[in-house]
């Protein structure tokens, strides 16, 4: 394919050394007049490992060229990379001044272009940008109907520097954000022999991939850091216990516990992380991601009262009381936390949970839920279909299988609050997710 890749700088002259490397014709367009020299003479413009190598081979098979002209670049590609920078602004905010500038020059080029051109951002821009900014330039600099004359895509960059090379040749996936289905059918098939799977989704989706990665990363980097600064304290070595930790990818490192949802419950997340964060306090260590979860897990709570206090009506029906299905077990539930919540403030609340219903009259946890909490045991019904009916708002509490054709169906102007995630995407119209 012929592509013009815009910012040449730790991105942008990468993809240029290797799309051309794979037998495109590459046309890379800069500001910098410097870095443009220094491709055209096949040098590369930064220190990463192996590049240098790639844009001399480029250069001498005359796939690669540099130039600072954007409408030639335009004009003799089919698809153009936006790789331009997005730093941030003194609040913390986006810089998109490049990628607004960008825009201009590309929509300008595109005013003249008879042929289908895809334009592709593959800066990290927050969700929205590509639609409500990089879009609206491009429409009004040329003229032309983005999705109609000219291909929009999102291909979010996930290479590492010192290893960049590698991570573009073998690659955990590629993420497409199209606009329409031949914007992402041009950006595929440059990556179809690479093997890794190509994920194709809307364009804001595929942006906030590339944040949540990222800040997944840092995530990762500060939570071991605060195990490693506790374990220290305690005589332990962090860097032991990680190797261990990391080892199990069924439930360490994996999609279990990664679900937008509900906040977490039961009888042994928040009674450690309470008890682990309590000690560091004491042994002044800073840890002020694990010291948070349990503010953040509350704050979880107070956001599935806020959607069901927003809707006025005062009949609620809460499915599922214990903190997943399958258990009676009601230690730090935040289920029943939220049912403790809505009783205070007056709601005619109703129960349904059947695992709790039957510990109560028979159960080992009988005596709890009759003496400890007997405000909630009065509000537990047996019949689903009658609990359901007398509500106006439904929330559906924990996974019991039983709720989910309630997500899938709504009843006639019943309201569904989904703290689950039975929806499997947002469905406008439908039942309310707390996270979709
Ligand atoms: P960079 O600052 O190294 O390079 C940007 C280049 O764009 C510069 O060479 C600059 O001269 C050029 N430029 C600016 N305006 C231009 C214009 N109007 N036309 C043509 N060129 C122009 O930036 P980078 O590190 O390559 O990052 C680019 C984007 O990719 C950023 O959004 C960044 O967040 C993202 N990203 C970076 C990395 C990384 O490891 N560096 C990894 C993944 C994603």
């Amino acid at each position: 394919m012929r592509i013009s890749i815009f910012g040449l700088g730790y991105v942008g002259a990468v993809c240029a050394g290797c799309l051309s490397g794979r037998g495109h014709e590459v046309v890379g367009v800069d500001i910098s007049a410097a870095k443009i020299d220094m491709i055209n003479q096949g040098k590369s413009p930064i220190v990463e490992p192996g590049l240098g190598e790639l844009l001399a081979e480029g250069v001498k098979t005359g796939r690669l060229r540099g130039t600072t002209n954007v409408t030639e670049a335009v004009l003799a590609t089919e698809l153009s990379m936006l790789c331009v920078g997005t730093p941030s602004k003194l609040n913390g905010d986006l810089e998109l001044d490049y990628i607004e500038e960008v825009c201009r020059q590309m929509g300008s080029a595109l005013r003249d272009k008879t042929e289908r051109h895809t334009v592709v951002v593959r800066s990290t821009v927050l969700p929205g940008t590509v639609h409500n900014v990089v879009i609206p330039i491009l429409e009004d600099f040329s003229g032309k109907k983005a999705g109609v004359d000219f291909g929009v895509a999102v291909n979010p960059e996930f290479l590492r520097e010192s290893t960049a090379i590698k991570d573009y040749n073998f690659p955990p996936m590629t993420v497409i954000g199209e606009l329409d289905k031949a914007s992402g059918d041009a950006l595929a098939s440059i990556y179809a022999e690479l093997d890794a799977p190509i994920v194709r989704k809307d364009i804001a989706v595929a942006e906030m991939i590339k944040y949540t990665c990222n800040v997944w990363h840092a995530t990762k980097v500060t939570f071991a850091n605060e195990i490693g600064n506790i374990a220290k304290a305690a005589g332990v070595d962090g860097r032991e216990v990680m190797e261990v930790v990391c080892m199990d990818n069924k439930l360490n490192l994996s999609q279990y516990y990664m679900r937008p949802g509900f906040a977490f419950g039961g009888s042994c997340l928040p009674k450690d992380v309470s008890a682990l964060s309590y000690r560091a306090h004491v042994w002044d260590i800073e840890a002020p991601l694990i010291s948070s979860l349990m503010r953040s897990n509350a704050a979880q709570v107070q956001k599935a009262y806020n959607m069901i206090e927003k809707h006025g009506s005062r009949k609620v029906a809460l499915l599922g009381l214990s903190f997943k299905a399958g258990t009676d077990d009601l230690r730090e539930s935040p289920q029943l936390e939220l049912a403790e919540m809505l009783i205070g403030k007056g709601f005619k609340l109703s129960i349904f949970d059947s695992n709790v219903e039957y510990a109560r009259d028979h159960g080992a946890n009988g005596h709890y839920i009759k003496n400890e909490i007997p405000h909630v045991s009065a509000l537990l019904q047996s019949d689903l279909d009658k609990v359901v009916a007398e509500a106006d708002i439904i929330v559906l509490g924990n996974a019991d299988p039983r709720f989910e054709k309630l997500a899938k169906d709504v009843p006639a102007g019943k309201k569904i609050i989904d703290l689950v995630g039975f929806m499997p995407q947002r469905t406008a119209g439908a039942a309310e997710g707390i996270c979709w």
